[in-house]
């Protein structure tokens, strides 16, 4: 990861600065960086300031799908599209490539499998690749497609890291509709010949700037390679970096371009700081803040797996209702500790910024940084949990 630094003529409380005074925003800090760093965390929540409604030009009820489709998303509790849905599901329909700059919670992954379902509904032989960053988003993006397929007689395979394998070969020797996973699983039952991409002829790479991040770039490139000449592909990212543009190069034909992302930093997030001078005082700091009647669900972010495993032990040992949610967890148990977690069972689950990528928790109160993000995209993207679906959240980063 290339390492960012940046300068700014003001601190946060306006007043000039000291010339040449330079924060690197992953190591040591330098004169005068408090501030610039302080300012970066800190912002009030915009009072009343959920998003202006939009009126999309489509209803569900008049997109050219199925009606038991159209019934499924009804039941789902979707009364109108999104902007994203509104604008991509046409174009899906029709059969085009599409680039969806797009970051999560915009309803992203209705928008590709209701266009995909009608597809397989008009022929079942049409197969879909979806690759996911996490084996979370993967999971989240069956439940979806379980609840929008319901009585369609339409059949996936999860293929996920972390859990058995001999289940997720036994379901692709049934030939499903849709296989989801994430790419180094799917590299691995491709070694083992039990799948085979040469008749996928729809592919969905969802999250690809959190693929790269995770340093999966090699495998993407070697699914693509696979992949049959004529298809359809769709392309989602946040943000479209060089080597992203490489693989847009690479998968897509004539793409439609359409670009929803929403601003900078949630407006409905109010940002804040808590200082520590002494480390030792930072369990202390953080406890008193749990005990307080507000902080009803609180998502926190360390930055190393041991960091992440000890700091939840430690909110157990003083007697809160705390999980955690990293690489070195076993798949069943990162779903448990999600599923006590969403359905309010603890109070606070501690993560990694990995382990968390994709996660979409209705009602997070507060997003705690107890360890400062790598990059102010990670922070963007840690603070995203909470203030979802047009509610006010809070965003505290600890810093010394
Ligand atoms: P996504 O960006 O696909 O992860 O979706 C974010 C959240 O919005 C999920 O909880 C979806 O269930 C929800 N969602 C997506 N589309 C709609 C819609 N049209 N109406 C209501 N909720 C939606």
């Amino acid at each position: 990861m290339q390492e960012k630094t940046f300068k700014s003529k003001y601190s946060f409380n306006g007043k000039k600065r000291n010339n040449n005074s330079r924060h690197n925003f992953f190591g040591k800090r330098q004169n005068n960086t408090q501030e610039l760093e302080t300012s970066r965390y800190v912002r009030k929540a915009v009072s009343g300031a959920l998003p202006e409604e939009y009126i999309p030009k489509n209803q569900f009820s008049n997109f050219e799908v199925s009606s038991q489709l159209k019934k499924n998303i009804a039941e789902h509790g979707y009364v109108k599209p999104t902007p994203i849905q509104d604008q991509v599901i046409p174009i899906i329909l029709q059969g085009r490539d599409l680039l969806g700059i797009a970051n999560t919670g915009t309803g992203k992954t209705a928008s590709f499998l209701i266009p995909l379902i009608e597809k397989i509904l008009k022929n079942k032989n049409e197969r879909v690749l979806i690759i996911t960053p996490t084996r979370e988003l993967a999971l989240q993006i069956v439940d979806e497609l379980k609840a929008f397929s319901k009585s369609l007689n339409i059949y996936s395979a999860i293929c996920i890291g972390g859990s058995g394998i001999s289940n997720q070969i036994f379901a692709l020797k049934r030939n499903p509709n849709f296989v989801i996973g994430t790419p180094g699983r799917l590299k691995d039952l491709i070694n083992r010949r039990c799948l085979n991409l040469s008749t996928v002829s729809n592919v969905v790479l969802d999250e690809v700037d959190r693929m790269l991040d995770m340093g999966f770039v090699n495998e993407i490139k070697h699914l693509i390679s696979l992949l049959p000449a004529k298809r359809q592909s769709l392309f989602f990212s946040a943000t479209v970096s060089k080597e992203a543009d490489n693989l847009i190069g690479r998968l897509l034909t004539n793409p439609v371009k359409i670009s929803v992302k929403s601003g900078d930093t949630p407006d409905n997030v109010e940002q804040d700081v808590v200082r520590v001078k002494d480390k030792s005082k930072k369990i202390e700091s953080l406890h008193d803040l749990l005990i307080k009647e507000e902080f009803k669900k609180v998502l926190i972010f360390g930055r190393t797996k041991r960091g992440v495993e000890h700091l939840s032990n430690t909110l157990r040992e003083r007697g809160f209702k705390a999980g955690s949610i990293h690489g070195n967890k076993s798949q069943a148990k990162r779903e448990q500790v999600l599923r006590l977690f969403k359905t309010n069972q603890l109070q606070t689950l501690v993560a990694t910024d990995v382990a968390a990528r994709g996660l979409d928790i209705a009602d997070i109160t507060h997003v705690i940084n107890y360890d400062p993000p790598a990059t102010y995209d990670d922070y963007i993207h840690r603070i995203g949990r909470t203030g979802r679906a047009n509610k006010t959240g809070k965003a505290l980063t600890f810093i010394g």
